[in-house]
């Protein structure tokens, strides 16, 4: 927790809330910049787009992975240029292409024929870059199922671009959010390269790659720093394309805000299920439903604390009358012994994929408040 989001705590604000330090995002986009310099940086927009994050990152002159037409809307308006989107959802409203491709969006995703005629149809002539599903091994929040194509099928997609009066222009992937390990990336980028070859023996020559998001956040259990990742991932570059790099694009999500917001919550209630049980449950003022989304499976273990003093084992729920609305039955979580209602829990590292996923006045709850330092 930085010291501006703690004296910003001190005063005991409304709970839930969550308290998001600036400084600490742009810190983060300094970092990112560091660790992998030959790369453009594209914030994923839906990792946290309030206002004050897209404005910092537009001055800064940080490019902008939007998904939809309310996105792009919104990094228009904090000032970045319509230049410096990517539309980079493969699943899009034909009349949100339209739109964007209106303001001047240039680039544009797909992952399917079908797509790409949408495309063609709404933004003629726009650059076109083609998903390539890969492994998400490693990933604490994997993305496989639904987004990606193969790779004989990218080429046949990208061959047939400037037949629709499209510019086909590179290719992407991504090796699902929270990825762990190093080697997602590396098995990734020798999957595309060997397209990139097989295009230019084919008589066309991709301008860009873009690496896509994933990059991690430390929660309870320690991960590969920020160069680690940068050092690989160059390393691997090289090894496929020598002095010819592509332009290389990377849209972190998480990276960029999750160290950088707390959730603070109050207790509920503090109770035994059964008498002989050795685990209490504690309910939190916070749920699954009040943005804790990526609890589910219990795949993003945030780390959580609460005063001082000797703790043992708890199960950690949420508010409402639903029974999926826990976040840890499984994952061995310790607080305080003397723990009670009212008391107050940090849930630390929440900048990302929390304030979006709350939910509207489910049981009359309202979405989470939002304080930006
Ligand atoms: C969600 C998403 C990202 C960001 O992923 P992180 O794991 O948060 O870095 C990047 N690109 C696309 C296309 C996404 O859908």
């Amino acid at each position: 927790m930085t010291p501006k989001i703690a004296s910003f705590l001190d005063a005991s604000p409304a709970t839930p809330c969550l308290v998001v330090d600036l400084d600490r995002v742009d810190a983060n986009y300094e970092a990112l910049r560091a660790a992998l310099p030959a790369a453009k940086i594209y914030y994923a927009v839906k990792a946290n787009p309030a206002p004050q994050i897209l404005t910092l990152l537009a001055a800064k002159g940080a490019c902008f992975d939007a998904a939809s037409l309310p996105e792009i809307e919104a990094c228009l308006k904090a000032g970045a240029p319509a230049s410096a989107i990517s539309f980079g959802n493969t699943v899009k409203k034909a009349t949100a292409i339209a739109a964007a491709y209106k303001y001047g969006v240039p680039l544009y995703a797909f992952d399917s024929i079908e797509e790409l005629e949408k495309i063609a149809h709404r933004a003629p002539g726009a650059k076109v870059y083609c998903r390539i599903a890969v492994a998400n091994e490693g990933a604490d929040w994997p993305l496989t199922k639904k987004f990606g194509t193969t790779v004989e099928r990218a080429r046949e997609l990208m061959l047939a671009a400037p037949g629709l009066g499209l510019v086909p222009h590179g290719l992407s992937f991504h090796v699902g959010s929270q990825q762990t390990a190093t080697p997602a990336y590396e098995l990734a980028i020798a999957k595309v390269a060997m397209l990139f070859t097989d295009l230019k023996a084919s008589g066309l020559e991709l301008k860009m790659l873009n690496l896509g998001g994933g990059l991690p956040v430390n929660y309870r259990e320690d991960v590969p720093g920020l160069e680690i990742f940068g050092d690989a991932i160059m390393d691997t570059l090289i090894a496929h394309f020598g002095n010819d790099l592509p332009e290389i694009l990377i849209e972190p999500g998480r990276a960029v805000v999750g160290n950088a917001g707390v959730v603070a919550s109050e207790v509920v209630l503090v109770c035994r299920r059964m008498a002989a049980d050795e685990r209490r449950w504690v309910y939190l003022d916070i749920g699954r439903f009040g943005g804790l989304a990526e609890t589910e499976g219990e795949a993003i273990r945030y780390r959580i604390t609460a005063g001082n003093g000797a703790t043992g084992p708890v199960a950690l729920a949420g508010p409402s009358c639903d029974g999926v609305d826990i976040m840890y039955e499984k994952t061995p979580y310790q607080l305080p012994l003397d723990l009670q209602a009212g008391d107050r829990v940090l849930i630390h590292d929440t900048g990302a994929y929390v304030t979006t996923y709350a939910s509207r006045n489910f049981n009359g709850f309202a979405p989470l408040e939002e304080h930006y330092l």
